[in-house]
């Protein structure tokens, strides 16, 4: 394999990124140019003001029927439910802001479209680069490959097409738009990888579901990598090994096998039940964020959505969405999941989820300021009309309402008056809805942990967020490094909460579930059980796992391994206990992959 090209690159180089789409792809590379674009800035006369405008407007009609033809050319089935991001690109080219601010500059700062585009990008770009959230981050991807897309038709840069490209090519790229990815003839390209971009980035949700193994964020994957070298895309791991040598090209060969077997294996579980072998049912959900997890979160198996982050709704935008377009968003994932319930939990923006278009003012302490349902509170018509449009969703299918970080009663109750009273406006609109509505609330800060029992009274179900409950319980910010390594699942304090929470869920007769991080471990699925979880939600692709260890459980030895662990008195001792019992139980699940 390595024969054919001379290359001045050593034999199993290795490059590494980020992991944007798990799978392994052996190929030769395949150059797309998709650098930026180089543009001067010049100055303009008054009388060029109109002719660089029309050469705008001209360029972003032309990047509307570009994508425009992208949409129409789709066929491949996978990707159908994807079409909503080009329709997203389009509206950025209607954006205020982008096509706004690039015209006010040609005509107040006098200076050439191209420059003035350019200006506003790296604006644009700036405002982005210190989101901490990775999610909110990456949604810039979205401004900035229309950008650029923009920028090319403005110069006149001829687009080269992903379509005739030989077969088994990687394609190499500084930074790849979902419209390229959605180009891609799976026949033909085996993988990718590039320069920039996240793991959730649009191209990157494109290529896990399309299946095309992909590794971003190699900074210099266009600098190194020429055409047509031998190379293989480790997209489990982040990694790319350039001009691999015979020994490692086998190697790889053997664990794109052994990762396809598994895959598939996993898979075929999807409509396996979720119970134990006492048949206790745990209902193993998806946590969403956008649309388009829906289909993976279908495709392994979810029962249901146990998580909507609804704040992606509010990205990417000027405006707050208004109550007609959060409705369709709702009824959207709601249909699609019927006869399933979706959870849909109100607006948690503040702490480590900056939402750029919702103005939250500094604050010293953000992830104890005003957060989550506090902020909803305090911006009651924002809050009413979210809470109208969940209610109106119900009307379509199963919706169970959800508030985030709620620490005491009071709050609790301000937010059913609100809700009692939407309800009536809903009633005298004649506008239909579920009058039976769940509703529920996340239960992440200690206080919500010890007064669970008076909570339980007021509400039908309890989800944990163990994510946010870990960081309150233990004083520990969940993003910060430093003390990354006091951020302990099973410290006894977390277990202790936990359990009073499942306690008083239990003895008050309703549902508890539990949507942080660690219900997708499938290390933790035994005591899961024991503390008696009715629901686990979780990312998509951790639920085949955690079905697995499920199927092979009794529901009492969760209970007996419970008791144990609470007599335990440091993190590390309950974390060795539970390794112990679980690679006991399971050796070759818990084993290091293979890959
Ligand atoms: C949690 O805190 O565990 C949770 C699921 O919510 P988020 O991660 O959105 O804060
Ligand atoms: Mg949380």
């Amino acid at each position: 394999m390595t024969d054919s090209v001379r290359t001045d690159i050593q034999q199993d180089t290795i490059l590494v990124g980020i992991g944007a789409s798990p799978g392994i792809a052996i190929g030769s590379s395949h150059l797309v140019n998709r650098a930026r674009t180089c543009v001067m800035e010049r100055s303009i006369s008054a009388e060029e003001v109109e002719q660089e405008i029309a050469l705008f407007r001209q360029a972003i009609d032309l990047s509307r029927q570009q994508l425009e033809e992208v949409k129409a050319n789709v066929v491949n089935h996978d990707l159908a439910e994807h079409l909503y991001i080009i329709d997203t690109h389009l509206l950025i080219l209607d954006d205020q802001m982008l096509v706004g601010q690039t015209e006010a500059q040609i005509r107040q700062e006098l200076i050439n479209a191209g420059g003035a585009l350019r200006r506003t990008l790296s604006r644009f770009r700036q405002a982005f680069a210190d989101i901490e959230d990775e999610y909110l981050r990456e949604r810039h991807s979205d401004v900035d490959s229309v950008g650029e897309r923009l920028m090319r038709n403005l110069l006149g840069v001829v687009q080269e097409s992903l379509q005739n490209v030989e077969h088994r090519s990687i394609v190499v790229a500084h930074l790849l738009s979902p419209a390229d990815t959605m180009q891609m003839d799976k026949s033909k390209i085996v993988g990718f990888v590039t320069d920039l971009g996240g793991r959730t980035s649009h191209t990157a949700i494109l290529a896990r579901s399309l299946g095309i193994p992909a590794v971003v964020g190699l900074e210099t994957a266009t600098a190194m990598i020429p055409e047509h070298l031998p190379m293989i895309v480790d997209g489990i791991h982040g990694t790319v090994v350039l001009n691999p040598s015979a020994a490692t090209f086998k190697e790889y060969l053997q664990k794109k096998q052994s990762f396809e077997y598994l895959e598939k294996e996993l898979l075929a579980l999807r409509d396996v039940p979720a119970e134990t072998l006492d048949g206790k049912k745990v209902t193993l959900c998806a946590n969403v964020e956008f649309v388009e997890e829906i289909d993976p979160a279908l495709r392994h198996g979810a029962q249901g959505i146990g998580l909507f982050r609804t704040e992606f709704l509010f990205m990417n935008r000027n405006q707050p969405p208004d109550e007609e377009e959060q409705v369709a968003a709702y009824r959207n994932i709601v249909e699609r999941m019927a006869p399933d319930s979706v959870t849909i939990r109100t607006l948690d923006v503040g702490g480590d989820k900056f939402v750029p278009e919702i103005n939250l003012e500094d604050e010293a302490n953000p992830a104890m300021g005003l957060r989550a349902i506090r902020f909803s509170l305090k911006e009651v018509k924002l809050f009413r009309m979210q809470l109208r449009a969940i209610l109106r969703a119900s009307a379509f299918g199963k919706v169970r309402l959800m508030f985030p970080m709620i620490s005491g009663i009071r709050e609790l109750r301000d937010c059913l008056a609100h809700l009692a009273e939407v309800k009536a406006e809903l009633k005298r609109d004649g506008c239909p809805f579920d009058d039976e509505l769940p509703v529920g609330i996340m239960v992440e800060t200690p206080a919500a942990a010890m007064i669970a029992e008076l909570l339980a009274r007021e509400v039908d179900f309890f989800s944990i967020g163990t994510n946010d409950l870990i960081q309150y319980c233990l004083a520990v910010d969940r993003g910060n490094e430093n003390v990354a390594y006091l951020y302990e699942p099973l410290h006894p304090a977390v277990l202790r909460a936990l359990k009073m929470t499942c306690d008083a869920a239990r003895n008050a007769g309703i549902e508890v579930s539990m949507c942080g991080e660690m219900a997708g471990d499938p290390l933790y699925v035994l005591v899961l059980l024991g503390l008696g979880f009715d629901q686990l939600s979780m990312n998509a692709p951790a639920i085949p796992r955690v079905k697995q260890v499920l199927r092979q459980l009794h529901s009492d030895e969760g209970w007996m391994l419970l008791k144990e662990l609470l007599t335990l008195a440091t993190a590390a001792d309950v974390t060795l206990r539970i390794e112990d019992e679980m690679l006991r139980r399971f050796p070759k699940l818990f084993l290091p992959t293979p890959l």
